[in-house]
């Protein structure tokens, strides 16, 4: 398997990988709403949502959240909007805010169903493109600006066009955690959960998979075709190591190691089960475990500990600092102010959605 690395453009793309910075708002007036105070009142009437999370979610940390969430839900109303949570996002966003749970793309096609106007991505930036791109005539805001990712940041458009000349002929697959510039570069586009049938559909002997150097080895281990990576990372997985996953097991040898691909082949190696943040999450409702470590984000085991009481889960935390950019101050200004409107350049946009319905189509 090859890694490329051809860096055209490192010095000039943006450090948080986004395509097309807006933060223009739509023009829509902020309606007045003041955000409650938390009254017996108000703990009474959100108190059937604090019984969802109250095992990840402290009393004393409730009465700070509890009015922000009532406030979000009522703009939800008013703005006729829906919020897309990603699986990294903290549980009293996951679960109290939060009308579609999952991974980006499930997201993105949850909200192609809806009626809503508006769709606010708690996420990064990428998944707020993605979004878009499904829901062209729809408002996407992002609560910030600077929620990136460090693999949508490792590669350009510009990389993308000198891989094409690099390699002639070579299909090329981009991971969903890309800009839309790039994904607009690109032949088709994969998830993690997704990918090895995605490299197999294009009947080619050799496929460019990018950006993420990890997950194109574990392809690599899934299909005999011959996978050419580039070397980008992400931050928060590329730090799991094989001594992380001995520690957990010398701890208890019972404890069931579940890991992302985004990870070191070494942690792959030793894990118990590998797959996208969706499988990962199927695997601990299907199968129970007394005790397991999900080898990824930190809040994802929050989230999935929310609907598995029964389950015991082991904390060797990562955070990803780009997801916990977004909070329920900044959703709740989001909604309020109508910011930050996420837009896409016509032509680009054309060429993404192209990319991202091929797997759409395909995986459907
Ligand atoms: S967890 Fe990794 S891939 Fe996901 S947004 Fe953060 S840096 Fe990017």
């Amino acid at each position: 398997m090859d890694i490329v690395e051809t860096r055209a453009s490192v010095a000039r793309h943006r450090p948080d990988g986004r395509s097309t910075p807006s933060g223009a708002p739509s023009g829509t007036p902020s309606p007045a709403a003041p955000l409650p105070a938390f009254t017996p009142e108000l703990a009474a009437e959100m108190a059937p949502l604090y019984a969802r999370v109250q095992h990840v979610v402290t009393p004393m940390e409730w009465p700070h959240y509890a009015p922000l969430i009532k406030a979000i839900n009522d703009l939800k109303k008013m703005r006729n909007a829906v919020i897309l949570a990603h699986n990294y996002m903290t549980p009293e966003i996951f679960h109290c805010v939060g009308d579609f749970r999952g991974d980006s793309l499930q997201l993105a096609k949850e909200a192609a169903r809806t009626k809503a106007d508006v769709i606010v991505q708690a996420g990064v930036h990428f998944m707020a493109e993605t979004s878009k791109l499904m829901n062209p005539d729809k408002t996407v805001l992002i609560p910030d600006l600077e929620a990136g990712c460090s693999l949508a940041a490792s590669i350009t458009a510009d990389d993308v066009r000198l891989l094409r000349e690099a390699y002639p002929g070579v299909p090329i697959v981009t991971y969903v955690n890309t800009s839309a510039a790039v994904k607009a570069e690109c032949d088709i586009c994969c998830t993690s959960s997704n990918a090895v049938k995605v490299v197999e559909s294009l009947g080619a002997p050799r496929v460019l998979l990018i950006p993420d150097e990890y997950l194109a080895k574990y392809v690599q281990t899934q299909t005999s075709i011959e996978i050419i990576a580039w070397k980008g990372r992400c931050e928060v997985h590329e730090r799991f190591t094989a001594k992380d996953i001995e520690e957990i097991r010398a701890a208890d040898p019972g404890t069931k190691i579940i890991a992302h691909p985004e990870c070191p082949p070494e942690v792959l190696d030793v894990a118990d089960f590998t797959g996208s943040t969706s499988a990962m999450i199927n695997w601990v409702k299907t199968n129970h475990p007394k005790k397991v470590a999900l080898i990824t984000e930190c809040s994802m085991a929050s989230n999935v500990a929310v609907e598995t009481p029964d389950v015991e889960f082991i904390r060797p935390c990562n955070l990803c600092p780009h997801m916990k950019r977004i909070s329920l101050e900044n959703i709740y200004e989001a909604l309020r102010d109508m910011r930050h409107e996420v837009t896409i350049d016509a032509t680009v946009a054309e060429k993404a959605r192209r990319a991202v319905e091929r797997m759409v189509n395909l995986t459907n």
